[in-house]
């Protein structure tokens, strides 16, 4: 305020003067207009010094000026200070992100709001075959072409990440990661997992190749067995007693072999070959007989078709899915048990279910019950024949037919075994 009322004097007292001189003289409006000019002048004096300061070198020390005209150079000069370090600052840490971006192996790669690529790593560039400068402002549908990258970049689902060859070399495999953050702009991280995925692949052969060789020492091993079990009069009782068993184990280790082999070929096939209508109602009516026969009749089995739609997909796949829940619920129910097959379809999706009012499962083994070889209770799995590998099965059919297994159960409550598929694995669907 003090700055404030010495101006307004600065502006008055030289009217003041003019005013009076001109009277003196007997022209005192050419006095009061000659002493606003001399205020005038100063302000337009140092109106010129800013001008000249802020335009020739901003960053040194600022003109002296009286009043409020130094008060205001000096708020400048601080200002332009302060912004100045800012600026610094955030420059530091966008080249430390750069650097540090630069340094990784992965690919990193921002997009803008509309997928336009604005940065990128070179290990982006070298992976992707994005060229500095070049490329920026292009679509990246336009680099990473792929129908399966397209549908997941659109999809904006990016909650598992996608595996893909890569776009410059077919040798080479990535994994695709996608995270949406600020104003709706993406960050796609690719990472080269060729190696793990050789790994893999190894892997998948070594199990299928073992399990391919032992099938026929197994065969010879069970015909001989079956012919030594039909002369079992003749042997001594105990030697009987082992063959017997020696049959059951036989039996048990050709099931796994043939489980490990099914698993095998439901990884490495790609899948949708042998895709058809598949007549559902015919379905679980097979695997009806079959669950019965497992049960010798000892279990009440129901088949509930309340839709005629047509599930999309491999009939033979899908009977040995749903032949997994339907003698899991048979195997691990008390004899009396009540056991449903169940097909329904709306226009969400469909839902294949197996349901038992057995003796249900405790909650905390049911999201580790798809892992291969997990049991709830590994003595009673052996006894009635499990192989550990029943619900891996289930779970890879239906990842093939775009599915999702769902459990519910609680002990003493039954269990539910839901296999939940699209729409538009449907056909036949009003
Ligand atoms: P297994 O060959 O041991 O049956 P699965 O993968 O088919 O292997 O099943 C894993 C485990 O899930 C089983 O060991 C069993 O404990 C449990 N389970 C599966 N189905 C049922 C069911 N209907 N009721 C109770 N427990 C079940």
């Amino acid at each position: 305020m003090r700055l404030w009322s010495r101006e307004i004097w600065r502006l008055v007292w030289p009217s003041a003067v003019g005013v009076l001189l001109g009277a003196l003289l007997g022209v005192p409006g050419l006095g009061l207009a000659v002493g606003l000019s001399v205020c005038l002048g100063f302000h337009l004096y140092q109106l010129r010094a800013l001008y000249h300061w802020l335009t020739r070198a901003p960053q040194e020390e600022p003109p002296a000026a009286p009043g409020l005209w130094g008060e205001l150079f000096d708020r400048l000069y601080r200002y332009q200070k302060s912004q100045r370090l800012t600026q610094n600052r955030l420059r530091a840490t966008l080249a430390r992100i750069q650097e540090s971006s630069e340094a990784m192996r992965d690919s990193v790669v921002m997009l803008d709001r509309h997928g336009d690529l604005e940065w990128w790593n070179s290990a982006a560039a070298q992976m992707l075959g994005l060229k500095v400068e070049l490329d920026r402002g292009q679509h990246i549908t336009n680099f990473l072409r792929d129908p399966r990258f397209v549908s997941y970049f659109n999809a904006r689902d990016y909650s598992e990440p996608l595996t893909l060859p890569s776009p410059i070399d077919e040798r080479r495999i990535l994994q695709y990661q996608i995270t949406l953050y600020g104003d709706d702009e993406r960050l796609v991280m690719a990472r080269d997992i060729t190696r793990l995925h050789r790994l893999e692949q190894m892997r998948r052969d070594f199990v299928a190749n073992v399990s391919h060789e032992l099938r026929t020492p197994l065969t010879v091993l069970s015909g001989y067995l079956e012919t030594y079990a039909d002369l079992a009069e003749q042997l001594p009782p105990r030697l009987g007693r082992g063959i017997e068993q020696m049959q059951a184990q036989t039996t048990r280790m050709q099931n796994l072999v043939n489980d490990l082999l099914l698993l095998s070929r439901l990884e490495i096939d790609q899948g949708g070959e042998d895709h058809q209508p598949i007549d559902v109602a015919a379905l679980l009516a097979k695997v009806r007989d079959d669950a019965l026969a497992l049960s010798k009749g000892q279990h009440a089995i129901e088949v509930e078709v309340e839709s005629d739609a047509a599930l999309i997909g491999s009939e033979q796949e899908l009977r040995s899915a749903v032949s997994n829940l339907a003698f899991n619920a048979v195997r691990y129910t008390p004899p009396g048990s009540q056991i449903t097959l169940r097909w329904q379809a709306s226009e969400q999706g469909a839902c294949l279910a197996v349901e038992d009012d057995g003796e249900g499962i405790d909650p905390v083994h049911i999201p580790r019950l798809t892992e291969r070889f997990y049991r709830v209770d590994k003595g009673r799995s052996t006894a009635t024949g499990g192989t550990g590998l029943g619900l891996a099965i289930v779970k890879h059919v239906l990842l093939r037919h775009d599915g999702k297994l769902t459990i519910d159960s609680r002990p003493g409550e039954g269990a539910r075994f839901r296999c939940v598929f699209p729409q538009e694995r449907l056909a036949g669907f009003e």
